[in-house]
Protein backbone atom coordinates (compact mmCIF):
# COMPACT_ATOMS: atom_id res chain seq x y z
CA UNK A 1 0.00 0.00 0.00
CA UNK A 2 1.62 3.35 -0.85
CA UNK A 3 2.35 5.85 2.10
CA UNK A 4 -0.76 7.91 1.06
CA UNK A 5 -3.47 4.91 0.50
CA UNK A 6 -4.58 4.94 4.17
CA UNK A 7 -4.94 8.83 4.39
CA UNK A 8 -7.64 10.84 2.62
CA UNK A 9 -6.97 13.89 2.91
CA UNK A 10 -3.34 12.98 1.16
CA UNK A 11 -5.17 11.82 -2.40
CA UNK A 12 -4.56 12.64 -5.68
CA UNK A 13 -8.19 14.69 -5.13
CA UNK A 14 -6.73 16.58 -2.41
CA UNK A 15 -3.80 17.40 -4.33
CA UNK A 16 -5.55 18.75 -7.14
CA UNK A 17 -8.04 20.99 -4.99
CA UNK A 18 -5.26 22.55 -2.93
CA UNK A 19 -1.80 23.07 -5.04
CA UNK A 20 -2.93 21.73 -8.35
CA UNK A 21 0.89 20.72 -8.41
CA UNK A 22 2.94 17.93 -6.97
CA UNK A 23 3.05 19.51 -3.55
CA UNK A 24 1.37 16.63 -1.54
CA UNK A 25 2.98 16.28 1.81
CA UNK A 26 4.51 12.65 2.91
CA UNK A 27 2.10 11.29 5.44
CA UNK A 28 1.65 12.89 8.81
CA UNK A 29 3.00 16.12 7.28
CA UNK A 30 1.08 19.29 6.13
CA UNK A 31 1.25 21.81 3.44
CA UNK A 32 1.78 25.38 4.14
CA UNK A 33 2.20 28.19 2.68
CA UNK A 34 4.09 31.46 4.03
CA UNK A 35 4.21 34.87 2.59
CA UNK A 36 7.35 36.92 3.35
CA UNK A 37 7.33 41.09 3.82
CA UNK A 38 10.21 43.48 4.42
CA UNK A 39 10.50 46.79 4.09
CA UNK A 40 13.64 48.19 6.13
CA UNK A 41 17.35 47.34 6.66
CA UNK A 42 18.00 45.74 3.39
CA UNK A 43 14.97 44.59 2.78
CA UNK A 44 16.17 41.66 -0.23
CA UNK A 45 18.29 40.61 2.23
CA UNK A 46 15.98 40.39 4.81
CA UNK A 47 13.65 38.44 2.61
CA UNK A 48 16.61 35.79 1.77
CA UNK A 49 17.58 35.36 4.88
CA UNK A 50 14.53 34.90 6.62
CA UNK A 51 13.83 31.81 3.61
CA UNK A 52 17.19 30.71 5.02
CA UNK A 53 15.46 30.70 8.29
CA UNK A 54 12.29 28.99 6.83
CA UNK A 55 14.65 25.81 5.64
CA UNK A 56 15.55 25.80 9.17
CA UNK A 57 12.75 25.35 11.54
CA UNK A 58 11.77 22.27 13.04
CA UNK A 59 9.85 19.93 12.06
CA UNK A 60 9.49 21.23 8.45
CA UNK A 61 10.96 21.35 5.15
CA UNK A 62 10.92 24.55 2.80
CA UNK A 63 9.50 23.10 -0.54
CA UNK A 64 9.69 26.07 -2.85
CA UNK A 65 10.75 29.29 -2.30
CA UNK A 66 9.51 32.39 -5.22
CA UNK A 67 11.14 34.87 -6.69
CA UNK A 68 11.54 38.00 -4.91
CA UNK A 69 8.84 40.71 -5.63
CA UNK A 70 8.88 44.76 -4.96
CA UNK A 71 5.57 46.13 -4.40
CA UNK A 72 4.56 49.92 -3.36
CA UNK A 73 3.39 49.62 0.78
CA UNK A 74 -0.35 49.05 1.69
CA UNK A 75 -2.11 51.34 3.85
CA UNK A 76 0.39 53.84 5.40
CA UNK A 77 2.04 55.13 1.92
CA UNK A 78 4.70 57.02 3.30
CA UNK A 79 7.49 54.42 3.65
CA UNK A 80 9.33 52.37 1.41
CA UNK A 81 8.77 49.87 -0.65
CA UNK A 82 8.55 46.37 0.70
CA UNK A 83 10.53 43.32 -0.94
CA UNK A 84 7.74 40.06 -1.01
CA UNK A 85 7.74 36.49 -1.70
CA UNK A 86 5.97 33.42 -0.98
CA UNK A 87 7.17 30.27 -0.05
CA UNK A 88 6.00 26.46 -0.06
CA UNK A 89 6.34 24.33 3.94
CA UNK A 90 5.53 20.89 3.97
CA UNK A 91 5.54 20.90 8.14
CA UNK A 92 4.54 18.34 11.07
CA UNK A 93 3.42 21.43 13.33
CA UNK A 94 0.12 22.02 14.36
CA UNK A 95 -0.77 25.22 12.66
CA UNK A 96 -0.15 27.45 15.68
CA UNK A 97 2.63 25.71 16.92
CA UNK A 98 3.72 26.61 13.08
CA UNK A 99 2.36 30.37 13.55
CA UNK A 100 4.62 30.69 16.99
CA UNK A 101 7.66 29.25 15.10
CA UNK A 102 7.15 31.81 12.61
CA UNK A 103 6.50 34.75 15.16
CA UNK A 104 10.15 33.35 16.64
CA UNK A 105 11.85 33.77 13.33
CA UNK A 106 10.39 37.80 13.06
CA UNK A 107 11.84 38.41 16.39
CA UNK A 108 15.23 37.20 15.52
CA UNK A 109 15.16 39.59 12.58
CA UNK A 110 14.30 42.52 15.26
CA UNK A 111 10.45 42.41 13.99
CA UNK A 112 9.23 45.54 16.10
CA UNK A 113 5.22 45.38 16.22
CA UNK A 114 4.73 49.54 16.40
CA UNK A 115 1.79 49.53 14.97
CA UNK A 116 -0.43 48.26 12.34
CA UNK A 117 0.83 47.95 8.60
CA UNK A 118 4.37 50.11 10.50
CA UNK A 119 7.26 49.30 8.76
CA UNK A 120 8.96 45.69 9.58
CA UNK A 121 11.84 44.35 9.04
CA UNK A 122 10.58 41.37 8.39
CA UNK A 123 6.47 40.40 8.15
CA UNK A 124 5.64 36.17 7.91
CA UNK A 125 1.74 35.78 7.28
CA UNK A 126 0.53 31.83 7.17
CA UNK A 127 -1.67 32.05 4.04
CA UNK A 128 -2.63 28.50 4.10
CA UNK A 129 -2.56 25.21 6.00
CA UNK A 130 -3.36 22.16 3.97
CA UNK A 131 -7.57 23.17 3.40
CA UNK A 132 -8.18 24.13 6.91
CA UNK A 133 -10.08 27.24 7.81
CA UNK A 134 -9.06 28.30 11.02
CA UNK A 135 -10.58 31.26 12.60
CA UNK A 136 -9.51 32.16 16.04
CA UNK A 137 -8.40 35.17 17.52
CA UNK A 138 -4.34 34.66 17.00
CA UNK A 139 -4.56 32.98 13.55
CA UNK A 140 -7.10 32.55 10.78
CA UNK A 141 -6.49 30.83 7.76
CA UNK A 142 -6.91 30.94 5.18
CA UNK A 143 -5.30 34.40 5.60
CA UNK A 144 -8.30 36.86 5.71
CA UNK A 145 -6.53 39.18 3.29
CA UNK A 146 -4.38 37.41 1.00
CA UNK A 147 -6.65 37.64 -1.87
CA UNK A 148 -6.90 41.23 -1.92
CA UNK A 149 -3.09 41.52 -2.63
CA UNK A 150 -0.81 41.47 -5.47
CA UNK A 151 1.74 40.76 -3.47
CA UNK A 152 0.30 37.60 -2.10
CA UNK A 153 -1.44 36.19 -5.41
CA UNK A 154 1.09 36.66 -7.79
CA UNK A 155 4.20 34.81 -6.20
CA UNK A 156 1.80 32.31 -4.98
CA UNK A 157 0.92 31.59 -8.08
CA UNK A 158 4.44 31.23 -9.25
CA UNK A 159 4.98 28.42 -7.17
CA UNK A 160 1.53 26.68 -6.72
CA UNK A 161 -0.52 27.69 -10.24
CA UNK A 162 -3.41 25.69 -9.31
CA UNK A 163 -3.32 26.64 -5.79
CA UNK A 164 -7.10 26.68 -4.61
CA UNK A 165 -8.13 29.04 -1.51
CA UNK A 166 -10.50 27.37 0.55
CA UNK A 167 -13.91 28.98 0.61
CA UNK A 168 -12.76 31.72 -2.07
CA UNK A 169 -11.62 29.13 -5.28
CA UNK A 170 -9.25 29.18 -7.34
CA UNK A 171 -6.21 31.76 -6.25
CA UNK A 172 -6.13 32.49 -9.94
CA UNK A 173 -9.23 34.05 -10.04
CA UNK A 174 -8.80 36.73 -8.01
CA UNK A 175 -5.86 38.07 -9.95
CA UNK A 176 -8.11 40.90 -12.02
CA UNK A 177 -9.32 42.22 -8.69
CA UNK A 178 -5.55 43.01 -7.65
CA UNK A 179 -4.55 44.39 -11.60
CA UNK A 180 -4.17 47.79 -9.96
CA UNK A 181 -1.57 46.77 -7.77
CA UNK A 182 1.91 47.86 -9.21
CA UNK A 183 4.22 44.37 -8.45
CA UNK A 184 8.05 44.15 -10.09
CA UNK A 185 9.59 40.58 -10.12
CA UNK A 186 13.19 41.15 -9.45
CA UNK A 187 15.83 39.12 -10.89
CA UNK A 188 17.00 35.80 -8.69
P1 LIG B 1 -0.24 42.08 9.29
O1 LIG B 1 0.53 40.84 8.93
O2 LIG B 1 -1.70 41.97 8.95
O3 LIG B 1 0.37 43.32 8.74
P2 LIG B 1 0.74 41.57 11.95
O4 LIG B 1 1.88 40.81 11.34
O5 LIG B 1 1.10 42.65 12.93
O6 LIG B 1 -0.17 42.24 10.85
O7 LIG B 1 -0.22 40.50 12.60
C1 LIG B 1 -1.24 40.87 13.45
C2 LIG B 1 -1.87 39.65 14.12
O8 LIG B 1 -2.44 38.82 13.13
C3 LIG B 1 -0.95 38.74 14.91
O9 LIG B 1 -1.07 39.01 16.26
C4 LIG B 1 -1.44 37.33 14.59
O10 LIG B 1 -1.78 36.61 15.75
C5 LIG B 1 -2.66 37.56 13.74
N1 LIG B 1 -2.89 36.56 12.69
C6 LIG B 1 -4.09 36.01 12.44
N2 LIG B 1 -4.02 35.16 11.43
C7 LIG B 1 -2.74 35.17 11.00
C8 LIG B 1 -2.06 34.46 9.96
N3 LIG B 1 -2.71 33.61 9.16
N4 LIG B 1 -0.73 34.72 9.80
C9 LIG B 1 -0.09 35.60 10.60
N5 LIG B 1 -0.67 36.30 11.61
C10 LIG B 1 -2.00 36.08 11.81
MG1 LIG C 1 1.90 39.43 9.86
Amino acid sequence: MSERADNPQLTPTWLTDVAGDDLTPPAGWHLAFVALGANLDDPQQQVRAASDALGELSDSRLQRLSSLYRTAPVGVRAQPDFINAVAALHSRLPPESLLEALFAVERQFGRRREFHHAPRTLDLDLLLYDRQCIDSPRLCVPHPRMHLRAFVLVPLLEIAPGCLIPGRGPAAAWLPAVSGQAIQRLSR
